[in-house]
């Protein structure tokens, strides 16, 4: 229903090619082993897929954002965990490392980020700061040129395999708790002295994407490493996540889409009571009902898309589509389940892991409570 380019058929073309033929033989095993694949990075790289936002001075591919997320849905559709690295990077550490660093610090790490030598991470929950994110405690006080960071994020999206992490730290420790003003925005390498992985977490879904702890024991990040304005990066997280969350809702609309086009085979093949199950209408109205849900999610995420580019202020719209997309891919999940019957709940299919899957994109990058907060208040703030 989109009204695509030609470039833009090209690179979803390109996108739908690549995880057929390179990822979907392997998603079932990698999500059974918990494992991620570190060539697929080098790989999406090659395709210009890490740096699709990125102007070609720095190696990227330059699109708009609507074509960045055409490519990101074909992903989504045959793995999920490759997605959200491939959300993650482009969206927050290239976007905020191009957006708001230094000459020096694109220059150091943008065109190894778009080529896929360098993983980008984003590193702003801690274990008592989920959704009251500005509630961190990680501190980054002055050491001569220096910063130290002391402190514990969570739920760090390829941490233990990024090559720069975006981190948010407390800058303005003269008080326990500030408000958005006075943290920073630090690139934060593995090489730096004092920076450890811990847990990885044990995770329903979306396994294949590394989920882990970080902890900073006083770890030196020279001041060249400081992103834009010390008390500024608290702010640039929020604007960077606001359009974040238009991926998020991408990969949502893969994995929907992954799971109507699977129920729909499956209603085709499965034959009882000596008909196709297709030819029952409770099972053609949960198909309509998918079908719908996806096209609606795929509309309003692209129309947040268009809308951003256009510069306009798209708070809102992108919340919209984050909570819509999400609630989709759960909610197709759960009819393709119920369409596969038994062989829904087994993993000789696809649908039990895309259900699996489709969970988190309630959660992460604003639960679903969160983007309702944000929207209702978007709704008073016009009054
Ligand atoms: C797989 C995975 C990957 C992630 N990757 C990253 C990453 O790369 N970087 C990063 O920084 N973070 C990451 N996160 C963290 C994620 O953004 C948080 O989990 C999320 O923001 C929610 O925080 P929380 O888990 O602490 O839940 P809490 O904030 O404790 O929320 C618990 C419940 O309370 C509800 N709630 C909270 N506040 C309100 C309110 N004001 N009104 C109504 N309801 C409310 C929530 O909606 C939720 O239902 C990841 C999380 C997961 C699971």
């Amino acid at each position: 229903m989109l009204d695509l380019t030609e470039e833009q058929r090209e690179i979803q073309k390109l996108a739908r090619d690549f995880a057929r033929q390179e990822i979907a033989p392997y998603s079932a095993d990698w999500d059974e082993r918990s494992y991620f694949e570190p060539s697929l990075v080098k790989k999406l790289g090659d395709l210009g897929f890490l740096g699709m936002l990125l102007p070609e001075e720095y190696d990227g591919l330059g699109v708009d954002t609507p074509t960045y997320l055409l490519a990101l849905e074909e992903i989504a559709t045959v793995d999920a965990s490759a997605a959200v690295m491939m959300s993650v990077h482009n969206s927050l550490p290239t976007s905020m490392i191009l957006r708001y660093g230094s000459d020096a610090q694109r220059e150091r790490f943008l065109g190894p980020m778009a080529r896929g030598e360098i993983l980008g991470a984003f590193a702003l929950s801690e274990p008592e700061a989920g959704s009251d994110a500005v509630a961190l405690t990680t501190q980054a006080v002055r050491a001569g040129d220096d910063w130290l960071l002391t402190g514990t994020k969570s739920w760090v999206t390829n941490g233990n395999t990024a090559g720069v992490i975006v981190t948010m730290a407390r800058t303005d420790t003269r008080q326990e708790r500030r408000g958005a003003r006075g943290i920073g925005a630090f690139l934060v390498t593995p090489d730096l002295p004092g920076f450890h992985v811990g847990k990885k977490e044990e995770k329903m879904g979306l396994r294949a994407s590394p989920t882990v702890e970080l902890t900073f024991d006083a770890m030196r990040v020279p001041s060249a490493n400081l992103l834009g304005e010390p008390g500024m990066g608290f702010v640039y997280a929020m604007q960077s996540l606001s359009a974040g969350r238009l991926g998020i809702a991408a990969q949502a609309v893969g994995i929907a889409r992954a799971a109507l086009e699977a129920a729909t085979a499956y209603a085709a093949e499965r034959r009882q009571f000596g008909v196709q199950i297709r030819d029952f209408q409770a099972i053609q109205f949960k198909l309509a009902d998918m079908a719908t849900k996806v096209a609606a999610a795929r509309s309003l995420t692209h129309a947040a898309a268009a809308a951003k580019d256009r510069g306009e202020n798209v708070v809102q719209a992108c919340s919209m589509a984050k909570l819509f997309s999400s609630e989709t891919a759960m909610f197709c999940t759960n009819q393709a389940v119920q369409i596969f019957g038994g062989y829904g709940y087994v993993k000789d299919y696809p649908v039990e892991r895309l259900f699996r899957d489709a969970k988190v994109t309630e959660i992460y990058e604003g639960t679903s409570e969160i983007q309702r907060i944000v929207i209702s208040r978007h709704l008073y703030a016009r009054d």
